[in-house]
């Protein structure tokens, strides 16, 4: 009985729309000074780390960052539980048979994709685990009223039907595999995989009717093909609320079109398994809330210095206020960010996301010797809109100046790559780099999907392959 009654708690106590940015700073203070605490006391990583700090005072630049390379170097003591050990977890996470089922009785493990390089293990108690569900309830959705409507939701559950990978221990799947016993009766969950013929999850969705799909952009695009050409009807169905964008950047062109496809708004989230709740997706436009009292974002150039809202940065650093047995502190992410510098329309207080534009390592550039020259991956994308036939795409830069454009058409249908080469280079002629890149069409029937069942849409082969080679050279020199 404690466990509904702390979620009850927790939840009320999510409602941030009496908050104002002031109460907000105070609740990330208080957090953070007592996650450091909990650290430096338990963790003998942290208390290394941070020795000589005054860490009850201190700015929050002054604590070094950590990587990931980092944290699974040391996992055994940074962890605050000195009964977690990266070898038993990776043993169990190993074994699909223990997806669902506390670690220790006490802990949800997860392991995120290693599409950043190798992967990481991410220990969770089941207060964090439930948090993910009360931040959701609480902040990702129209619903403004504090928990009388989820109390509703017993009698008339919400249905949600998430579209990422088979049932695995990455961190999106396995947060639905560790929903708390006693909030199933709220909520039904479909669980739809890619690997799965569209046919089918056609059919299951239009049955669950659900009122909310979540999905990777990859995954949501694929589905609003087949509803805006008649395969599904999920829109006449009214009873579609909101659609939710997880993992991957969606343009803001895609997003405009998924609306226009199923008439309800598409909000955008931005999180990792190492802090789930580091975003909600804003539910009046684009972009997401950082819930400032539960992380910290630090948007950062590749020194580690500020970078203004308004401004992209090449990578972020992410403080988890609520897991305190694998705390995470500045933990750098190699994703590209773009604060707003201005308040959103929907009044929330939380700091605004405006842009998130993926991975530094994926982006696309040129080299036209004066220095990089960033190629936008809509510069692609825009032509590809008007391939109708088309399923999925991958754009690759292969060399300074060479780009593979691979298209999957749809089953039974054609592409022509002669016409959308031409339409690509319409494009490039537009923004005045015909003469500065070289494209090359290749028709698949099929893009190999990462670990988590993600598609990279773009990927900087050559970029890697210039950072391995000047590696190798670092390492060779005396
Ligand atoms: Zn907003």
């Amino acid at each position: 009985m404690l466990g509904p009654i702390r979620f009850a708690a927790t939840l009320q106590a999510l409602y941030p729309f009496w908050w104002n940015e002031a109460k907000i700073k105070a609740k990330q203070e208080e957090r953070l000074r007592a996650l450091l605490a909990h650290a430096v006391q338990r963790s003998s990583y942290y208390r290394r780390r941070f020795a000589g700090i005054d860490i009850a005072r201190c700015a929050l630049e002054e604590l070094p960052t950590l990587s990931k390379a980092d944290m699974m170097e040391n996992y055994d003591e940074l962890v605050t539980d000195p009964r977690l050990k990266k070898a038993d977890l990776s043993a169990f996470v190993d074994d699909p048979r223990n997806l669902g089922s506390l670690y220790l009785g006490e802990y949800g493990v997860s392991h995120t994709s290693g599409s950043q390089g190798q992967p990481a293990l991410i220990v969770q108690d089941q207060h964090a685990l439930s948090l993910i569900f009360a931040v959701q309830f609480a902040r990702a959705t129209r619903l403004k009223r504090r928990f009388l409507p989820h109390l509703g939701r017993f009698l008339n559950p919400a249905r949600m039907a998430v579209m990422t990978v088979k049932p695995g221990f990455y961190p999106s799947a396995a947060a639905f595999a560790y929903i708390p016993r006693y909030l199933s009766p709220m909520f039904k969950v479909l669980r739809l995989s890619y690997s799965d013929p569209m046919a089918d999850n056609i059919r299951r969705l239009e049955r669950f009717r659900p009122e909310y799909i979540t999905g990777y952009a990859s995954a949501l695009e694929a589905l609003g093909r087949e509803e805006a050409e008649g395969r599904m009807n999920l829109r006449r169905t009214g009873s579609l609320k909101q659609i939710t964008n997880v993992a991957e950047p969606l343009t803001d062109e895609a997003g405009a079109w998924l609306e226009t496809v199923f008439g309800v708004h598409v909000a955008d989230e931005y999180a990792m398994g190492e802090c789930m709740v580091l975003s909600s997706g804003c539910i009046a436009g684009r972009g997401a809330h950082v819930n400032a009292d539960l992380a910290i974002l630090e948007v950062v150039d590749e020194h580690n210095r500020p970078v203004p809202p308004g401004v992209e940065g090449s990578k972020v650093l992410v403080t988890n206020l609520y897991n305190h047995v694998q705390p995470i502190i500045r933990y750098e992410v190699d994703d590209r960010i773009t604060m707003s510098a201005t308040p959103c329309a929907c009044a929330s207080p939380m700091p605004r996301i405006a842009r998130i534009s993926g991975r530094t390592k994926d982006q696309l550039w040129i080299d036209d010797g004066t220095g990089q020259r960033e190629v936008p991956y809509y510069v692609f994308l825009v032509p590809l809109h008007h391939v109708l036939d088309l399923a999925e795409h991958q754009i690759v830069q292969t060399g300074a100046r060479r780009f593979v454009v691979r298209l999957v058409p749809l089953r039974g249908k054609r592409l022509d790559g002669e016409r959308i080469r031409d339409l690509i280079m319409e494009h490039v002629r537009a923004e005045g780099l015909e003469s500065e890149i070289e494209i090359e069409i290749e028709v698949v029937p099929e893009i190999p999907r990462g670990p988590s069942g993600k598609i990279a849409r773009v990927k900087n082969e050559y970029a890697l392959s210039q950072s391995a080679r000047r590696a190798t050279r670092e390492s060779a020199s005396p």
